[in-house]
């Protein structure tokens, strides 16, 4: 076992290093990958903030692309294929996949997993089965996606989570329709790609809405039609854009109960509340009983946008080839591995989009 570098958390108050760590070589159906890029996305900030509860010491990072170099004898990927990483890959045995909602899957998604050690032997754990940020990873061979070796490596690697999510979320959960109205609030990665499919999807208006101005010009690009800051008035807000009714469609991309009961109160009575942020398990979001049943709207979840990878994410590498989908414009930073504690200082700061880290 070679050492590679990673990013390492070592539990809470610890700050993010660069450190060696140990992978094991794959096993029969494993294989092991050279990442070139990842992505820092929230769900890897709510692993070392508080709001997860991770096991560690742990290897963060769960969007990401690469080349396969090494393979088990059984592993359906050959050696030099290019992949996107698949942090909930489907088992399709059990009922969930069965029933044609692989994103559901009983075996797939745990938050963390035990694989490796680090340089002093220590077991280690790797965010959503992968632990991406890293120079390599070892998974099984069904949390791999081969897409076309001229995808850049930056933009495959957004596929993998903040693109799938996003794009998943307004044509499979919402599936909005063109003429419909559509709010989104916060524009991390996964919000801005929400924006980039609403439009796509023919929303207008198309409300985006961030803490502070500092995101307006990139929800402006993503194609929103209007720009809000949050704030008490955000409905009242939404309403006057919307001929007074409120948004037919909210999509929820922070995972806190104050911006859930937001997206609750600015969307039409009948409308969709679409919740894509990812929250934490004690943040109770109340709802009046007579508002759930006068106002008659849906609430639900879109967990990686109710996709199937293997499915969708070669069809959204055939879109960018196409140039019908250009997820690098989500990218607002293309740093180093040893710059990746930076990226998520900027991101708990709510600075930028997507932080992109390319490897060699
Ligand atoms: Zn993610
Ligand atoms: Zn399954």
């Amino acid at each position: 076992m070679s050492p590679v570098r990673a990013l390492l958390w070592r539990g809470p108050g610890a700050a993010l290093e660069i450190e060696p760590i140990l992978l094991p070589p794959p096993g029969p159906r494993e294989v092991r990958v050279h990442i070139r890029a990842a992505g820092v996305c929230h769900s890897d900030l709510s692993m070392v903030n508080g709001t997860l509860a991770p096991a560690y010491p742990l290897v963060l990072g769960h969007e990401a692309a690469g080349v396969v170099t090494a393979a088990g004898p059984e592993a359906s990927v050959a050696v030099g294929t290019h992949v996107v990483l698949n942090w909930a890959p489907p088992c399709r045995r059990c009922w969930f996949c069965g029933n044609g909602q692989p994103w559901l899957c009983e075996t797939a998604g745990a938050p963390t997993a035990a694989r490796g050690a680090t340089a002093d032997g220590e077991p280690l754990h790797v965010t959503l089965g992968l632990g991406a940020l890293a120079e390599e990873v070892v998974v099984g061979d069904h949390a791999v996606i081969p897409v076309p070796a001229e995808l850049p490596f930056a933009t495959a690697a957004l596929l993998g989570c903040a693109v799938l999510t996003g794009v998943g979320a307004v044509h499979r959960t919402a599936a909005v329709r063109p003429g419909e109205s559509a709010l989104v609030i916060g524009l991390g990665g996964v919000g801005l790609s929400t924006v980039m499919a609403a439009r796509a999807a023919g929303a207008d208006p198309l409300i985006a809405v961030d803490v502070s101005d500092a995101k307006r010009d990139l929800a402006l690009s993503a194609g929103a039609t209007h720009f809000l800051v949050s704030g008490d008035d955000l409905s009242a807000q939404v309403r006057g854009l919307t001929e007074r009714r409120g948004a037919d469609h909210s999509f929820e991309c922070v995972g806190r109960s104050a911006t859930i009961r937001a997206a609750w109160r600015a969307t039409r009575r009948g409308g969709q509340v679409t919740v894509v942020g990812m929250g934490a398990k004690d943040d109770m979001v109340s709802l009046a009983a007579l508002d759930i049943f006068h106002s008659a709207r849906t609430l639900r979840s879109s967990v990686y946008g109710n996709s199937d990878p293997d499915r969708d994410v070669p069809d959204l590498a055939r879109q960018v080839l196409a140039g019908d989908l250009d997820p690098a414009a989500l990218i607002t930073d293309q740093i180093t591995l040893d710059e990746s504690p930076e990226a998520f200082a900027r991101m708990s700061r709510g600075e930028g989009a997507r932080s992109v880290i390319l490897l060699p």
